[in-house]
């Protein structure tokens, strides 16, 4: 399954201590360029606490730029080259990333600290995303109404939005950004990207790669800056006609609320998760305690859909607890560079010690420490994996999304007392179950409030299929033909046969 799927990948040559000697200033209008303000801020890489390079820091102005970039462009070679054109951009796109994504998943680990098993199966993975996309852009239709007035011919058009805004978090820069990106751009749109600050290399080679391929100046434009100055330039810039936001609930909510004061712009949110897995006690419970590690510890617990609430059927709690227990020890923490290890490190210092903090209070609140929680001394922002067993549903461990990795074991006894429990969360981005079941897995697939609901499986994602979530875990949807439909404006044209 797909904790093994993510590491058949090795890397044949790794660079400990890469030199990076990408782009460092905004792209915009097709051209790298500094910033208005001259200023610049430092990149660093999370294992080593070492800075990376400088990159130009966008402000209001650089937006304003930028905009006026992607407005252009709109109605220029983006718009006569159509739709075709369009598609075989982002083939040719999708040819050189799969060229590059050894590179491009190199360049992620190194600036984020993801485990470099983890970024070359989502950089390949993400070839896919680029060519189901092209695919769309010479295929999407609008219908021919059947009208109840006779003398009306009315049909609906799928038209671009305009330009788009895209703000994009650390944790997975390159998915993030790409899966809204795909779709944008096939159906037209312009757009202006602010990466995370803390992870803005991969976007910016993103910027030389489009050059390279024939992307029309202006159509993509990459501001690296702040959230408070870049970013909320962009959530309440009036030309600005959607926003797709990638981040934490929190934010999500100063974006919408930003949207809202400015134009209404429409407004896509992915934000944060506290996904349940059921474990019913009919599976293997060897593999199942594998998968419920993966689903939690997979990118250092920095995952949205992070499994970080499992529940597991009394019948064989004891058990599968005890193996939990052994299998923690057999993670390997360590350079996010060498494929031998399943673990990186946390982003940053803040995230580190907001991390420890949780871990005080389960150990606080009365949950049972089977492993980890030590403080890591040396260099490197690491978190070494922590299990807790005995852990109440009211805990704070088992409620606040933690974004890093450490498991809360939870016991049930019977179905209905564990729905409840799943869905008792204001969040509602994904949740597992693991059955062999068939009636378990319709009852339960189809009660649990998630945007997706995995079956025997954890962090399965694809360019075909839907993802987003349910309440407070974001609005609108990634992927499949909804994520398409969601970067074009519907347009209806009534034509009466005579004047
Ligand atoms: P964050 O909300 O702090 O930041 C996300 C982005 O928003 C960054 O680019 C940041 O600079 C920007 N930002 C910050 N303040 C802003 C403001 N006032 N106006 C506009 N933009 C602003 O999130 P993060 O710490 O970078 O990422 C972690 C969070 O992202 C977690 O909660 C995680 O669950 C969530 N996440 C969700 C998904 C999903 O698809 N649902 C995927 C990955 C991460």
């Amino acid at each position: 399954h797909s904790c093994r799927v993510s590491h058949q990948y090795f890397v044949k040559q790794i660079k400990m201590n890469m030199q990076y000697d990408g782009p460092t200033k905004l792209f915009i209008n097709g051209e790298f360029v500094e910033s208005k303000s001259g200023k610049r801020f430092k990149v660093i890489q999370p294992s080593t606490e070492k800075t990376i390079c400088e990159v130009s820091e966008a402000d209001l102005q650089d937006v304003n730029d930028a905009v006026d970039a992607a407005e252009e462009a709109l109605s220029g070679k983006w718009k006569t080259m159509g739709a075709t054109g369009r598609r075989d951009v982002l083939l040719r796109l999708a040819d050189l990333w799969e060229k590059e994504s050894e590179e491009l998943a190199k360049l992620e680990s190194f600036n984020n600290g993801s485990p470099i098993n983890l970024s070359m199966y989502i950089t390949k993975d993400l070839v896919n995303e680029w060519r189901y996309n092209a695919g769309w852009a010479d295929k999407i239709e609008g219908r021919v109404v059947q009208s109840c007035k006779n003398d009306l011919h009315v049909y609906t058009r799928r038209e671009p939005i305009g330009v788009c805004g895209m703000i994009v978090p650390w944790n997975l820069p390159l998915w993030c950004l790409v899966v809204k990106l795909a779709p944008c751009l096939a159906m037209g749109n312009t757009v202006v990207v602010k990466p995370s600050e803390l992870t803005p290399l991969t976007a910016l080679k993103l910027a030389e790669m489009f050059t390279r391929v024939g992307l029309p100046r202006g159509v993509y434009n990459v501001v690296p800056g702040y959230g408070p100055t870049a970013g909320a330039a962009i959530a309440s810039h009036m030309r600005i006609r959607k926003v797709a936001f990638t981040g934490s609930t929190l934010i999500g909510r100063t974006v919408m609320e930003a949207a809202a004061k400015s134009n209404l712009k429409i407004v896509q949110l992915e934000l944060g998760g506290k996904s349940p897995m059921v474990v019913f006690p009919d599976v293997d419970v060897e593999e199942a305690v594998k998968l419920s590690q993966f689903a939690v510890f997979n990118n250092n617990g920095q995952l949205c859909t992070a499994g970080s609430r499992t529940f597991v059927h009394s019948k064989i709690y004891d058990e599968f607890v005890q193996k939990a227990s052994k299998a923690m020890s057999q993670h390997v923490v360590g350079d996010p560079m060498d494929p031998k290890n399943t673990l990186g490190p946390l982003i940053n210092k803040v995230q580190l010690q907001k991390v420890n903090k949780y871990i005080q209070t389960g150990k606080q609140e009365g949950a049972k420490l089977l492993g980890g929680g030590d403080e890591y001394k040396g260099q490197g922002y690491f978190v070494n994996p922590t299990v807790f067993a005995n852990v109440k549903p009211d805990m704070t461990i088992a409620k606040e999304e933690i974004f890093g990795p450490v498991q809360s074991i939870i016991k049930f006894d019977d179905e209905k007392t564990v729905i409840k429990l799943c869905n008792e969360s204001e969040y509602g981005l994904a949740a597992a179950v693991l059955t062999n079941d068939i009636g378990t897995v319709f009852r339960l697939s189809s009660s649990l409030q998630a945007g997706t609901v995995w079956v025997n499986t954890y962090h399965e994602t694809l360019a075909q299929g839907e993802f987003g979530g349910y309440k407070q875990s974001g609005i609108g949807r990634e992927g499949g033909p909804s994520g398409v439909e969601g970067w074009t404006l519907c347009k209806t044209v009534i034509v009466k046969s005579k004047l």
